[in-house]
């Protein structure tokens, strides 16, 4: 590695270290609690998925650099150097975890190995060695917010098409069943590309006559999945001149998890922020809409970073308990769910993962499977297309469902 190289990734190493960060660097005490937690390494049991290994390959980076001993004596503390062998292992580490955070309820110092492996991503985007096609995906999306002029002619004819669905599900009383651009709405409903995530959420905004506007820009922010902090800013950015620009109360994130935590985390915003499922549990305890009961036994799968991340826990069981007639929870309890073993941009990257997916979210698949529910229900995009991998791969024979699409079909006037 060039010595300008190694020099930049010891000063972008250095730019994580916060007072938080230097906690989960330095407390660590290796009992191993943590090990079994990680649903990678309780899947397929090799030290290099247990949290404490990860957060081990970033630790010696720390200690080499940081810290007395590893600048003098390195042999001695455990140091290691950035080299390009350093990078290779980095790589591994940080993109086979899912920042599901599960470790970190279990370890008595609550230490965060998501947030160790952030470094590894730094470093990895700084040497160029993050996964290409993230990469590749966030610069897109930025280039969206750039060209938006360009692109919203396609767009709106788009949206047309889908305007029929919608008044299907939930005859609209306005004249445009999926408004756009509406200067003074309350909410602004941020989708994902594609009609799944349009067309029944729209069937539940006039349903509940809410007074809404759809964003021009999908809510996936692929900046966060790779762990890049200036792309993650300028994708969520699009989303925030957007709202300001149309002086919305609120903006609705759809049920994308990442997208909800990122957009939950901007401070001073002239707006809220707030998830689909707890828009629909809102409407649901105001009376705004009114469902009828679905038949048949249901489980729901807690997305990471809207529960555990999030604290989101009661919303979807609210929902569900006036949806359907059977709900049974998953076991171990929600605050314990295994992750689908798809976020951390896993799922982004599509067939290049799906083998690693499926194998390291056994545990995952015999949980649903231990429900012996018929539909698993979830509230993220990531974990839908996660949960039915595992679903054709381990030949469960459920039925993998979003909760916004149960709630538009089982909507009564
Ligand atoms: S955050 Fe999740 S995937 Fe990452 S090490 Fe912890 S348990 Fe494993
Ligand atoms: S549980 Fe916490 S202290 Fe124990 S090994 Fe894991 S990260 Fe370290």
């Amino acid at each position: 590695m060039e010595a300008q190289l190694h020099d930049s990734l010891v000063t972008l190493f250095e730019s994580k270290l916060s007072t938080q960060m230097l906690l989960n660097l330095e407390t660590c005490s290796r009992c191993g609690i943590c090990t079994p937690a990680c649903h990678a390494y309780a899947s397929m049991p090799l030290a290099k998925y247990a949290p404490a290994y990860r957060a081990e390959v970033v630790r010696r980076i720390y200690k080499r650099y940081f810290t007395k001993q590893g600048r003098f004596m390195p042999v001695l503390g455990e140091a290691k150097d950035i080299t390009d062998a350093a990078l290779v292992e980095l790589k591994e580490a940080a993109y086979s975890c899912t920042g599901c955070r599960r470790c970190m309820v279990y370890c008595p110092f609550g230490i965060d190995t998501q947030q160790i492996m952030s470094i590894a991503k730094l470093l990895l985007i700084g040497a160029q060695a993050e996964p290409e096609t993230l990469s590749m995906l966030a610069d897109m999306s930025v280039s969206k917010g750039e060209n938006i002029d360009a692109l919203k002619e396609g767009f709106l004819s788009g949206i047309k098409r889908l305007e029929d669905q919608v008044v299907e599900k939930w005859r609209s009383q306005g004249e445009h069943p999926i408004p756009t651009d509406v200067v003074g709405a309350d909410v602004l409903y941020v989708a994902l590309a594609g009609a799944h995530s349009i067309i029944p959420a729209a069937a539940v905004f006039n349903a509940a006559g809410e007074k809404w506007s759809l964003s021009f820009f999908e809510a996936v922010n692929f900046g966060a999945f790779v762990g890049d902090p200036t792309k993650t800013r300028l994708i969520l950015d699009r989303i925030v001149n957007e709202a300001k620009r149309l002086k919305v109360k609120e903006v609705c994130i759809c049920e994308c998890g990442t997208a909800v935590r990122v957009a939950k985390q901007l401070k001073d915003a002239p707006f809220a922020v707030v998830g689909l499922t707890e828009m629909h549990a809102r409407y649901l305890r105001q009376g705004r809409i009114k469902l009828r009961k679905l038949p048949g036994s249901y489980t729901y799968h807690d997305p990471c970073q809207i529960a555990r991340n999030g604290g989101v826990y009661d919303e979807p069981r609210y929902i569900l308990r006036h949806l359907v007639e059977d709900f049974r929870e998953m076991s171990p309890d929600p605050k314990y769910n295994w992750c689908c073993g798809g976020g951390g941009g896993l799922v982004a990257m599509g067939e290049e993962t799906l083998e690693f997916r499926m194998q390291s979210a056994k545990v995952k698949a015999e949980q649903m499977r231990g429900s012996k529910a018929e539909v698993v229900v979830t509230a993220c995009e990531n974990c839908h297309t996660q949960l039915s991998d595992l679903n054709r791969h381990y030949a469960l024979g459920q039925r993998v469902v979003f909760l916004s699409s149960l709630v538009a079909d089982a909507l009564i006037p």
